[in-house]
C-alpha cells in the first residue's frame, strides 16, 4: 500500500507598495490616533504593501492575490504611486518558478490592488492572463458585483483586470458556503463587510492555522475593532466579522497574514487587561511557521 503525505509550503510573494489616503483607510478613527500606526506623507497618503502568498501542495502551486500589476497608465500611477523593487512575476521567479508553473490563482476579491496582476498586456497590447496555464478562482456573487459596480466602488473594479480571465475561459467559481474546502487543509471564509462575498483563505500547516486576512484586517493597524476603512461597503458587517475572527483567533492561536501592512507579514492576538482583543506579537511568515521546519 502506498501512502502519500501532502505537505503544504507557504511563501511570501511581495509585489511592491502603493499609497492610499490615511483617513479613508482608518474610517472614523481620528488622524491623531492612526498616524502613529502608519505615518502619512504631506498629502495625507499612507504607504501600503501588496503582499500575496504562494501555497504549494501536491502538484498544485496556488497564488493567492496578485497585487495591482503593471498595466495601468500614468494617471493611475500618479494617483496610487506604485513603488518598490518587487514585482509579482519577479517574486514568483525568485522562488525558482516560471509563470507557466502556477496552477491556480485564488482571487480574494476583484479590487484592483488584489486582481490587477492577474492580467497583463501581451506584445499586441491585448489583455491576457499573466499565468497562462492557471485556473483563476472567484465566486459568482462577487464576480457579478464587480462586473456591474456601484458608484462608490467603481474606481476599484476595473473590467480589464478580470473580464479577460472569463473571456479566456480561465475563471472558475467557488461555491459560496462558509468554510467550504478548496483543497484539503485549505478552507474559505466569506466576508461581506468590505465588499460582496470576499474570500479569506484559512490554511492549516501542521498544527498552525494561517488566515489570509485580505481586506478584513489589511494591517496590524486594523486589528482593533473600530479601525474600519471608509471604503467598506457595510462597515457594521465588517465590525461583526472582525469580532468573530478575533474570538476564533484567540481560541485557536491563529496566525493572521496581512496583505497591506507595509512592514509586518504576520501577527497573533491576545486579550488585554480590559478584555479587549489586541495585537500580541508580530512576526514574519517564516518565524510564525518555524517550529515546523524539520531540523
Ligand atoms: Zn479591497
Amino acid at each position: 500500500m502506498k501512502f502519500e503525505i501532502l505537505t503544504m509550503k507557504l511563501s511570501v510573494i511581495n509585489t511592491g507598495f502603493f499609497k492610499l489616503d490615511g483617513g479613508a483607510m482608518f474610517g472614523v478613527v481620528p488622524q491623531q490616533m492612526w498616524k502613529k500606526l502608519n505615518p502619512p506623507d504631506e498629502n495625507n497618503m499612507c504607504t501600503w504593501s501588496m503582499r500575496c502568498l504562494l501555497v504549494e501542495t501536491g502538484n498544485r502551486k496556488i497564488l493567492i492575490d496578485t497585487g495591482m500589476g503593471n498595466k495601468q497608465g500614468e494617471k493611475f500611477r500618479q494617483h496610487f504611486e506604485p513603488h518598490g523593487e518587487d514585482s509579482l512575476v519577479g517574486s514568483v521567479r525568485n522562488l525558482g518558478l516560471s509563470p507557466e508553473e502556477i496552477t491556480d490563482v485564488f482571487i480574494t476579491h476583484m479590487h484592483f490592488d488584489h486582481v490587477g496582476g492577474a492580467v497583463k498586456r501581451d506584445h499586441k497590447d491585448k489583455f491576457v492572463p499573466t499565468f497562462p496555464d492557471a485556473t483563476y478562482w472567484s465566486n459568482q456573487a462577487h464576480y457579478d458585483w464587480a462586473y456591474t459596480p456601484n458608484a462608490r466602488e467603481r474606481a476599484s473594479f476595473l473590467h480589464e483586470n478580470f473580464v479577460p480571465l472569463k473571456e479566456a475561459n480561465r475563471l472558475k467559481m467557488i461555491d459560496i458556503e462558509e468554510g467550504v474546502e478548496f483543497l484539503p487543509d485549505f478552507n474559505i471564509r466569506f466576508a461581506y463587510g468590505h465588499t460582496e462575498a470576499m474570500m479569506l483563505p484559512q490554511i492549516k500547516v501542521n498544527n498552525k492555522t494561517v488566515i489570509f486576512c485580505a481586506d478584513l484586517f489589511p494591517s496590524i493597524g486594523h486589528i482593533r475593532l473600530p479601525y474600519i476603512k471608509s471604503y467598506d461597503l457595510r462597515p457594521l458587517d465588517t465590525l461583526k466579522e472582525k469580532g468573530i475572527l478575533h474570538e476564533e483567533a484567540i481560541e485557536n492561536d491563529y496566525i493572521l497574514y496581512f496583505g497591506h501592512d507595509p512592514i509586518h507579514q504576520c501577527a497573533t492576538l491576545k486579550r488585554d487587561e480590559r478584555g479587549r482583543i489586541v495585537l500580541d506579537k508580530t512576526m514574519t511568515l517564516a518565524e510564525a511557521l518555524i517550529d515546523f521546519i524539520p531540523k
